[in-house]
């Protein structure tokens, strides 16, 4: 979009002459008549795969802020698939290859990345080169050192970044996250976080180390981490973790289950359980002043729970057109992801704690 390009060069332009702009919010700029955004931003989907078609893609048609404008696929049959259903015009279709070339289309304002966790720093780093914002799916990636890339990567581009943690836009998790921040219950002392479900087809990438980067602490953990670090409002300071494993042939190259504590200041501590070979779902919260307790806890919908004698019900929400839309304004206001790289890089090293904890059979680490 010819207008954001101008706008993004007029601001750099402007930071780097005037200093008082370059902590101008875009609203300031709009309001001084310096130039006007009421177009949605173009979104890029980059990898095609479950997520991005039965919840983001959809999702994508009941945004305020922003819309599909490209795809980006390894897999030929899905161009005119996804062309046809959401009307994206053949210029806007990319592959792996030639994907770098998106800098010169002015309908992608940010690149979302959809595709196995080893390739999340790879293309958010691609992206962010060609100018492009990056909302990145979780985990951020597989390593803390990739982590600091992709921040460093959007920093150097002037760009944003933001992780895809839709639970931060959901009602019920956002009564979580104020509990501490309102201090409605108390002191917090215990959290527990368990995410696991039973994994189907063994061939599957979530299965390989290469593209997973480990198993479900990689993929439904994550939430567990998130629940525990935004339900007490503080950092883990140090963990242990242990890991279980029935034997079964899918878990040759990731753990099956793992179990995890982590201490919090003060003396406050988590448990949380996340496996492959399981089926829980559950976040609960104990405190000075009693209870809070989501399960089922991360679904995309069907959240229930309470906080003492209140029973949370809200209409239903899709958290997904929720966070789309939150990044869309940061960009257009110029203002900070609500989950920013910076989120998913605590997250890792937690991850990176927990996996030295079970090289260590279990000994205690400081994150
Ligand atoms: P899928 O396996 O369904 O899709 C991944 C897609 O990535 C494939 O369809 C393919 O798209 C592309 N791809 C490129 N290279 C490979 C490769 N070597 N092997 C497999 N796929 C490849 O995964 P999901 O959509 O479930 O997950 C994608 C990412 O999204 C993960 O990081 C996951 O953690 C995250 N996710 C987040 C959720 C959330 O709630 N926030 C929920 C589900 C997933 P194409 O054919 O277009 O090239």
């Amino acid at each position: 979009m010819e207008l954001k390009k101008s706008r993004r060069h007029f601001i750099k332009k402007s930071a780097l002459s005037i200093g008082a702009l370059s902590v101008m919010p875009f609203n300031s700029l709009v309001a001084s008549g310096c130039s006007t955004e009421t177009k949605k931003l173009g979104i890029a989907l980059v990898g095609l795969g479950n997520y991005s078609s039965g919840q983001l893609a959809p999702a994508l048609l009941e945004t305020e802020h922003c819309y599909l404008s490209a795809i980006v696929t390894g897999t030929k049959e899905k161009e005119q698939q996804w062309a046809k259903k959401y009307n994206i015009p053949k210029e806007n279709i990319y592959n792996y290859e030639n994907f770098d070339v998106i800098a010169s289309n002015k309908d992608i304002d940010v690149v979302y990345v959809v595709l196995p966790n080893s390739m999340h720093a790879e293309f958010t780093i691609r992206a962010a080169k060609a100018g492009k914002h990056v909302i990145c799916e979780k985990p951020m990636a597989i390593s803390v050192a990739e982590c600091e890339a992709m921040i460093k990567a959007c920093n150097d581009n002037n760009v944003k970044l933001s992780i895809g943690y839709r639970l931060h836009f959901d009602p019920y998790h956002k009564r979580i996250i104020n509990l501490s921040k309102e201090n409605t219950l108390g002191t917090i002392n215990y959290v527990n976080a368990d995410f696991a479900f039973t994994i189907g087809d063994p061939t599957q990438w979530r299965l390989k180390k290469s593209l997973a980067g480990g198993g479900a602490l990689m993929d439904v953990g994550v939430y567990c981490i998130q629940a525990c670090r935004y339900s007490f409002g503080q950092e883990p300071i140090a963990l242990r973790a242990q890991a279980f494993n029935s034997g079964n042939e899918k878990f040759k190259e990731v753990n099956e289950t793992i179990t995890w504590q982590m201490e919090f200041p003060d003396g406050k501590i988590s448990n949380s359980t996340t496996s492959y070979a399981m089926s829980v779902n559950n976040l609960f919260v104990s405190a000075q002043k009693g209870k809070a307790q989501l399960m089922p806890s991360y679904g995309y919908g069907g959240i229930k729970g309470f906080i003492n004698d209140e029973i949370l019900e809200f209409p239903k929400f899709n958290q997904q057109a929720a966070q789309m839309d939150a990044f869309a304004l940061n960009i257009k206001n110029n203002t900070d992801s609500i989950v920013p790289g910076e989120e998913g890089l605590k997250d890792m090293k937690v991850i990176e704690a927990i996996f030295k904890s079970l090289e260590q059979n279990g000994a205690r680490v400081l994150i």
